[in-house]
């Protein structure tokens, strides 16, 4: 797999856009079991991103991922700022010194979402955005063990991501303010799992119009 330094602007321009469109969506989501911030959360460490890209652009990627992650942990707050900080922190360590093929990108997101799960102390099942974070790193691995064609590792992952964000809705939420609602948590999507599958599905779209 091709990586181009110069596409972040447009992913972070796209990730904006998605957070943007389905603001309401997924501020309802964070209402119905949580405090309701997660949007205006992701708004803030978006707004910082989008001011930082040209500036981005210019880095290698492990040191892009490493400042993305630096950003969104002060820019964010609540728990997601310190996650998905986490996870840009953990990628950018991860890819430091290393060429970026498939195989390359599927075990530095591996260590990101393993660096995830520990900070959370969290694990798939307790419905946190790691129910989407979690089945792409295992798609990816797969794929990348397989040398799947790209445009159908995108597929997967994207794939991955929606069935991972739908599982949530039944599950109980043991992690995160969700948790304080105990049985009352089942039936709604979690606010981070919804965040993540679209943040991956518009990543998902830009890589594979310039890539494939
Ligand atoms: P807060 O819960 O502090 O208001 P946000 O609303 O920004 O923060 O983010 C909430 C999301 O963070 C949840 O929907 C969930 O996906 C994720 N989350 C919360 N706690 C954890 C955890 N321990 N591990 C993984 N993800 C978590
Ligand atoms: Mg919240």
């Amino acid at each position: 797999m091709q990586f181009v330094p110069t596409l972040l602007p447009s992913l972070i321009q796209a990730i904006n856009s998605v957070i943007e469109t389905n603001a309401e969506e997924v501020t309802a989501l964070d209402q119905a079991i949580g405090d309701g911030d997660h949007v205006t959360n992701l708004q803030r460490g978006m707004k910082a991103l989008v001011a930082q890209s040209d500036e981005l652009a210019q880095l290698d990627w492990a040191t892009a991922w490493q400042k993305i992650g630096m950003t969104l942990m002060t820019a964010v707050g609540g728990a997601s700022g310190s996650l998905y900080g986490t996870l840009f922190v953990a990628m950018g360590k991860a890819a430091r010194d290393r060429a970026l093929d498939l195989q390359a990108f599927a075990e530095i997101f591996g260590s990101g979402v393993d660096a995830v799960k520990q900070r959370g102390k969290a694990d798939a099942g307790e419905k946190t955005m790691l129910d989407v974070l979690i089945p792409v790193a295992v798609s990816l691995r797969q794929d990348a063990v397989d040398s799947v064609a790209l445009a159908d590792v995108l597929a997967n992952i994207a794939g991955a991501a929606i069935v991972g964000m739908e599982s949530t809705r039944d599950m109980l939420a043991t992690k995160g303010r969700a948790s304080f609602l105990e049985e009352r948590s089942r039936g709604h999507i979690d606010a981070g799992a919804k965040t993540s599958q679209l943040m991956i599905c518009a990543l998902v779209e830009v890589l594979a119009e310039h890539l494939t």
